[in-house]
């Protein structure tokens, strides 16, 4: 396949670097990969076995091994055993899998708005209710819509400093779109946002605040060569726009659009999943919500009845 050969140039002098621990990002190191996202994509439609995960994806056979072996070992599947002679495993969802279902409703909601195809069925959700929805992001408390300017962060118990992601080389995860999967419609643009851990770690940075060029490196610890690629990316996908912040020589900081502010409620629950399944310490980092004063703890909600939504009572469009 093409894209298996556009790896970056290896980095001799990346050092090991100490980052702030957030969730999101420790999340984002086992889910941000397209492939992964794209498994994952199918687990939710009961897909199972290896076969027919490699049907509908096309992917190589190796690297198929590699993505379920990984979420395997993290606890996102357990195998299975459905045939002996020979020995056959299926992948199924355990408890922590299924937790990542209110992450993909934050990723239709956020294709819906900007990117709705009335021909892909992964926008037309149907509701308990009876309704095609859109999903929303509330708090669990006061109810209200959750966006990015309600929220303010403090350093929770499980505070600490680690290394950064580490240095293997990352494949580039971009493609594209029509490239994806032979031509069956997923969340094809969100995946090429979030399935490149640079990517999806840039943006979660940049809603922690960051905005220049050596703040993202100082927060990610990435090789200057690979984030200058990334931030180029992001800007050309629409999700930060580029602003000069001082002339002679030029500078210039990231920020941003208003599509990708709308990301928010992809990196509450990116948070709410990793504090809750990776975070052992305690939440590195806790999240407040100004309208109401509590923690925030956001939930997916269908926006034609205002009733919770969950893997239980969504079904595919
Ligand atoms: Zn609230
Ligand atoms: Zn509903």
């Amino acid at each position: 396949m093409a894209e298996s050969s556009r790896t970056d140039p290896p980095d001799p002098a990346l050092p090991t670097q100490l980052v702030q621990a957030n969730s999101a990002t420790r999340a984002l190191n086992i889910l941000g990969d397209r492939w992964t996202l794209m498994i994952l994509y199918l687990a939710f439609q009961r897909v199972r076995r290896f076969d027919e995960f490699q049907g509908r994806i096309g992917l190589a056979r190796s690297l198929l091994i590699d993505r379920l072996r990984r979420l395997n070992t993290v606890g996102i599947f357990k195998k299975v055993r459905y045939q002996e002679r020979p020995a056959r495993d299926e992948y199924r969802l355990t408890e922590m899998g299924l937790d990542l279902y209110s992450l993909a409703l934050s990723i239709i909601r956020w294709e819906q708005r900007w990117f709705y195809d009335p021909a892909n069925p992964a926008h037309r959700p149907r509701h308990s209710c009876g309704k095609v929805f859109t999903p929303e992001c509330r708090c669990g408390h006061c109810n209200e819509l959750v966006s990015p300017r309600d929220v303010y962060v403090v350093e929770g118990p499980g505070a600490e400093f680690e290394p950064s992601p580490p240095p293997r080389a990352q494949r580039r995860s971009i493609v594209p779109a029509g490239d994806l999967n032979k031509g069956n419609p997923m969340l094809d643009r969100a995946f090429q946002v979030l399935g490149d851990r640079w990517t999806s770690h840039v943006i979660a940075s940049a809603f922690m605040g960051r905005r220049r060029f050596n703040d993202f490196q100082n927060a990610l610890g990435v090789a200057p060569n690979i984030l200058s690629d990334r931030l180029t990316r992001l800007v050309d996908l629409g999700v930060l726009r580029r602003e000069l912040y001082q002339q002679r020589p030029d500078r210039w900081e990231y920020r941003l659009t208003d599509e990708g502010r709308d990301l928010y409620p992809l990196i509450a629950e990116l948070n709410r999943w990793g504090d809750k399944w990776l975070a052992t310490k305690g939440p590195p980092l806790i999240t407040y919500h100004r309208a109401c004063g509590h923690v925030l703890e956001p939930k997916m909600t269908c926006d034609q009845c205002g009733q919770e939504a969950t893997v239980l009572n969504v079904t595919p469009g």
